[in-house]
């Protein structure tokens, strides 16, 4: 059965889903349990759900994507967090990272600028009883009102890591970020080092996202 009450015709793509990502490196277990549990094909277009466990990005509307679970799964592992830590994510999309962070216990506060896209990702999450608090906005400048978090993720690509940002997480909190071109972009894992703002940053592989557009993005008219 399913969070809804229906007979989960998708759980045996699920469960191929999370195989795949332990066989690509995957070793926290809260991630592969919250992967195996929240339906994807719930947050992606109806004409697409057959591909929703397939590991790729898939079209949502206004030219932005749900992040492959590859992709998902590394960021979230990336984040270190813990049970009832404020996670900030930046782009909610579709809402299935949301989705990810609350189904581990984290409380999510999450941003989008596509008001479109948010209220879609909004329904789909309320009725799936998943708590968080979202707005509307340029996500690069944070949300100083809740600050500091535990955590911060960016779900759209950068042209260089957001300072404001750094300065909305707790010492020690980590920000997974990527870094790089329009065509495509290297994992950063900041972490941050006192309350001066210093940081240091590891590097994971190369993606390609979708743009992260605002004061400390790219421009609307940027490529
Ligand atoms: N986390 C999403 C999911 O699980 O579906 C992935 C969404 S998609 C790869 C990236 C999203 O970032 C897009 O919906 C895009 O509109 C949004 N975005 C881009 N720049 C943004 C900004 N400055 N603030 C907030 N959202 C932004």
């Amino acid at each position: 059965m399913t969070k809804t009450g229906l007979l989960d015709k998708y759980l045996e793509a699920r469960e191929d889903m999370v195989r795949l990502l332990k066989d690509r490196g995957i070793a926290d277990e809260r991630v592969l349990k919250a992967m195996l549990q929240v339906e994807r094909h719930l947050f992606v277009p109806i004409p697409l759900r057959n591909h929703a466990y397939d590991d790729a990005a898939l079209p949502i509307g206004e030219g932005q994507t749900i992040s492959q679970p590859f992709t998902v799964a590394v960021m979230t592992e990336a984040l270190h967090v813990n049970e009832y830590d404020k996670v900030l994510e930046i782009g909610t999309g579709s809402g299935y990272q949301t989705a990810i962070l609350a189904a581990m216990g984290i409380r999510v506060f999450t941003i989008e600028r596509i008001s479109s896209l948010l209220k879609t990702a909004r329904q789909i999450l309320e009725s799936l009883n998943v708590k968080f608090v979202s707005k509307t906005s340029d996500g690069t400048i944070g949300w100083k009102e809740f600050s500091p978090f535990d955590g911060i993720v960016v779900t759209a690509g950068a042209p260089e890591i957001p300072k404001t940002l750094i300065e909305q997480l707790k010492v020690g909190g980590k920000l997974v970020v990527p870094v790089g071109s329009l065509d495509f972009q290297q994992m950063k894992v900041v972490t941050k080092l006192n309350e001066n703002n210093e940081f240091e940053v590891a590097d994971k592989a190369d993606f390609k996202f979708v743009p992260l557009i605002g004061r400390e993005g790219w421009h609307e008219n940027d490529g």
